[in-house]
């Protein structure tokens, strides 16, 4: 089963032709979740061949412009392509003013009903949680409020193993409940336990996407063990001082609440455009945490 992250853009501030503001699509077995929205991510997502029909769920962390200025022409190219499918939403409360000013002055009435789930909260709270996926908020701190999204996928049922199937003439309408963790009963009266006919499934997976933010430890046990880690790294070490003014992180400190976490991979992204040169972040991470991989817009990332 599919979990895979695309990076649509990494890019701070204004875009370049080097990099797009934020914005990430989050595949899970697909179903697809949109992670921010900064200018040009519908033409990524052509570009990147993503399957827009397909996301139900979009999530903001904050209203500085590179994190959502995608969003309005996104929302109005759905309703150009005659969607109807009721589309979620999930941002700070003032999102609901910019929409609607703007679809108030062009005279739009969107086609779909869309949701907008008003975030507001200072702790982190549960937003989202369906048969696919459960999302709590990462509170960031930020020079505006700011959250963070923690996906965890939902723990699936076991797998039964085929061949006992044949062995012991199991009728199909048995099955899933022996997915579900049932025994089995002969027609004799003996009873086959569960564990001797299926086998465990792979344990569920985790994303957290932390942008934009200070260095923040209270966000460590959020994300403590999460399989992948997305932390902001708008700068490198020499520019700790800007870092700190602007309430971002370096390399070096997004690689520090990877160790803390525990983690197991940590991507780097929302760089500077100060910078040509990316290698210098990776070495500052990885002299941290060993497991650490910079973003480009196109890059795919697998949680196996
Ligand atoms: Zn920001």
């Amino acid at each position: 089963v599919k979990f895979q992250l695309t990076i649509l853009g990494c890019g701070s501030a204004a875009p370049t032709t080097r990099f797009n503001p934020s914005a990430q699509v989050l595949n899970i077995n697909e179903n697809l979740f949109l992670i921010d929205c900064g200018e040009g991510t519908q033409m990524q997502m052509r570009k990147f061949k993503i399957h827009f029909q397909k996301i139900d769920h979009i999530f903001i962390s904050h209203l500085h412009g590179d994190h959502f200025f995608g969003l309005m022409g996104y929302l109005s190219t759905q309703h150009l392509l005659g969607r109807t499918r009721e589309l979620n939403l999930y941002a700070p409360a003032a999102i609901e003013q910019i929409i609607h000013v703007q679809l108030k002055a062009s005279e739009t009435y969107l086609r779909y009903p869309l949701k907008i789930i008003a975030l507001t909260s200072k702790e982190s709270e549960i937003i989202l949680d369906n048969k696919i996926v459960t999302v709590n908020t990462i509170p960031l701190k930020h020079r505006i409020y700011c959250n963070g999204f923690l996906f965890k996928e939902k723990p699936r049922a076991r797998n039964i193993i085929k061949q006992k199937i044949k062995d012991f003439n199991i009728p199909i309408y048995k099955i899933n409940a022996i997915k579900n963790g049932e025994d089995f009963t002969l027609e004799n009266g003996t009873v086959i336990y569960n564990s001797e006919l299926t086998k465990a499934p792979s344990p569920a997976r985790s994303y957290a996407y932390c942008s934009d933010t200070a260095y923040f430890e209270k966000i460590i046990k959020i994300i403590e063990n999460v399989n992948l880690l997305y932390h902001e790294s708008t700068f490198i070490d020499s520019d700790k001082t800007r870092a700190k003014e602007t309430m971002h992180s370096t390399a070096f400190q997004a690689a520090e609440i990877a160790k803390k976490a525990n983690a197991n991979k940590l991507l780097l992204g929302h760089f500077s455009a100060r910078y040509h040169e990316f290698q210098i972040f990776l070495d500052e991470a990885k002299a941290v945490f060993e497991n650490t991989e910079l973003c480009s817009d196109g890059a795919c990332f697998e949680v196996e």
